[in-house]
């Protein structure tokens, strides 16, 4: 169930876009808009608009545009649903909670109740004459008091039921603290606490509730060495990623990927808050897909031992269709006494090296194109020609892309040798394809430059209109009705006359709107519309359109969008000037395409 819309015209009503962008932003009248250095892409004059007339921000540089809604889900890296609860905890509305059913959202609501006190339990504990190994085992690790409180650390006692004890004297009851996965049934009706003698790292999701637990038995006593909490209606391991609470406001251009919570405790520590982990579990499509919200690049690093490297390889291939670039960050070796071979995890190495070395290795790019090769080494099969051919083939495409030469030549000259050629050879053909691919992104700028009026297109691909008079014509159309309403009597058109499917849909749902007495402003759009369609809309709204002339252009449009939906619908009855026409066009389309 969806939050009334009447709630969200509210709460756009009284969220100016000014205000909110502005604690983010610092703008400064110019014109009609506001202007400030865009928050989404680096620059340094401003090409960041803010309009309080429209109640809209738009991007001159990388395009980025919408409304408080979209502005907060891309800022803050929230969901729809978690940006308004964000809007309305600002300006002290709440939100109507309508999504489930009654039953469903106070078990939710209860269970995540049931673990905020329970972090708050371990949490005193560790302060207690109780809490004194889990205190010493964190000394152990090196973590600091700042970063143990941070991270809000505990310690689980070592009694059958202290927690249960504390949980039920505060009115929860067996049952809730079983679904709150923090007590488990034992014989005879009793319940007995899940986490017992343990260093507890409470999970916290990215609106910053406490979810549930993982934890870390001290050394020397038996059982699981780590134990999470069991799957709740709050504890979704396939889609929690533990410290993205933190790790989703860091400065760094990337996320790190590491196989251990407590590693990400001390790597944090050592200054780098881009570190996340999954909780125990190997990667799924669904982390991938919550990371790829909150950063363009994910850097794995897992430990460098065999399995570390088979998780690395699983990773990868489950990283392949997202929407992520991905680095490997390989731990150099690192050798014990007896001259072997010694696993290091992040941890391990930070805390030897120092977290230069980390940085170093983090920033540079060398270990993954070793990486890349050694994965197309050991694919390959370079025994037979065909093989070598074939390795030759990748080796030369993954080494061709690299920026730099001096990287090239060092890389070319390791794949050369693998495959038991030259350097030579390897550079020339390597040089060739690069040629080749430099030609073919040449041709394929001097074509969309020679198409008119393609600068008009929307920016993302997927969107292009696919008959740009007809596009332009609906653009004008939302645009007149965006600044007045009573336009829409005039405005006799169906979505399915417009030629691209986003235009319709937001004509459709702001006559909708307009029909039903709510705002026809595009902010209130955010929920139904990717970051994508949004852009493309506030762009069409954007465009310069003189109110004097209103009437006639609208007349204008809906004269475009009806002739060239009629001829869509009906394409042999067109005449046969306008078949010519298409013909030619093809003609120059593909001799252009040679
Ligand atoms: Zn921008």
């Amino acid at each position: 169930m969806p939050i009334p819309e009447r709630f969200i015209d509210e709460l756009v009503a009284r969220c100016d876009i000014a205000d909110v962008v502005g604690e983010y932003v610092s703008l400064t009248s110019k014109g009609a808009n506001m202007w400030g250095l865009c928050p989404f892409h680096t620059e340094k004059t401003a090409s960041f608009s803010v309009s309080r007339d429209r109640q809209i921000y738009k991007c001159f540089g990388c395009g980025k545009g919408g409304g408080v809604i979209n502005f907060i889900m891309e800022m803050e890296h929230l969901s729809y649903p978690d940006a308004i609860r964000h809007l309305a905890k600002r300006v002290g509305m709440e939100v109507p909670e309508t999504g489930g059913s009654d039953a469903g959202r106070k078990k939710y609501r209860r269970a995540q109740e049931a673990n905020r006190e329970a972090a708050r339990f371990y949490y005193s504990y560790l302060g207690s004459p109780g809490g004194a190994a889990v205190r010493d085992y964190i000394e152990q690790r090196r973590i600091s008091p700042k970063f143990a409180t941070r991270f809000g650390l505990g310690a689980a006692p070592g009694e059958w039921d202290m927690l249960t004890k504390a949980l039920t004297g505060q009115g929860f009851s067996k049952m809730e603290l079983i679904d709150a996965g923090l007590a488990v049934a034992g014989k005879n009706g009793g319940i007995y606490d899940k986490f017992r003698s343990r260093l507890m790292l409470p999970v916290i999701d990215v609106r910053g509730d406490v979810v549930g637990f993982t934890s870390r038995i001290l050394p020397g006593l038996e059982g699981a060495k780590y134990l999470n909490s069991p799957e709740t209606v709050c504890f979704k391991k396939s889609q929690l990623i533990y410290a993205l609470n933190f790790a989703k406001a860091t400065k760094r251009p990337n996320l790190v990927l590491v196989e251990g919570n407590i590693d990400v405790i001390t790597l944090h520590q050592a200054g780098f808050d881009n570190v996340v982990a999954t909780m125990g579990t190997a990667l799924t499509a669904d982390h991938a897909r919550i990371l790829s919200r909150h950063t363009k690049e994910l850097v794995l690093c897992y430990d460098n031992d065999e399995a570390g490297k088979k998780s690395t390889d699983r990773v990868l291939s489950i990283l392949k269709n997202a929407d992520l670039a991905v680095r490997v960050l390989q731990l150099p070796n690192a050798t014990g006494e007896d001259g072997k071979a010694v696993k290091q995890d992040p941890d391990d190495f930070v805390k030897r090296f120092g977290p230069a070395a980390f940085e170093k290795c983090l920033s540079g790019s060398a270990d993954q194109n070793d990486y890349q090769l050694s994965t197309l080494l050991q694919r390959a099969d370079l025994s037979s020609d065909e093989g070598r051919v074939a390795f030759l083939r990748e080796a030369v495409e993954t080494v061709g892309r690299l920026q730099s030469p001096i990287e090239r030549e060092i890389y070319g000259g390791k794949a050369a040798q693998a495959a038991g050629i030259s350097a030579s050879a390897f550079a020339q053909e390597m040089e060739r394809w690069r040629k080749g691919r430099l030609r073919q992104a040449r041709k394929k700028e001097e074509r969309r430059d020679l198409t008119p009026a393609v600068s008009r297109q929307p920016k993302a691909r997927q969107l292009r209109y696919e008959n740009i008079r007809s596009g332009l014509a609906e653009e004008g159309v939302l645009r007149l009705v965006l600044m007045d309403p009573t336009l829409f009597a005039a405005a006799d058109l169906t979505a399915e006359q417009f030629s691209s499917p986003v235009l319709g849909k937001a004509f459709q749902r702001l006559k909708d709107r307009h029909d039903r007495d709510l705002s026809v402003q595009l902010p209130a759009l955010a929920g139904e519309f990717t970051a994508d369609e949004m852009s493309l809309l506030v762009e069409a709204a954007s465009q310069p359109e003189s109110m004097a002339y209103a009437r006639r252009a609208m007349a204008d449009y809906i004269e475009t969008i009806r002739t060239e939906a009629r001829q869509r619908q009906d394409p042999k009855g067109i005449d046969a000037l306008l078949e010519l026409r298409d013909r030619q066009r093809e003609k120059t389309t593909m001799e252009d395409g040679k």
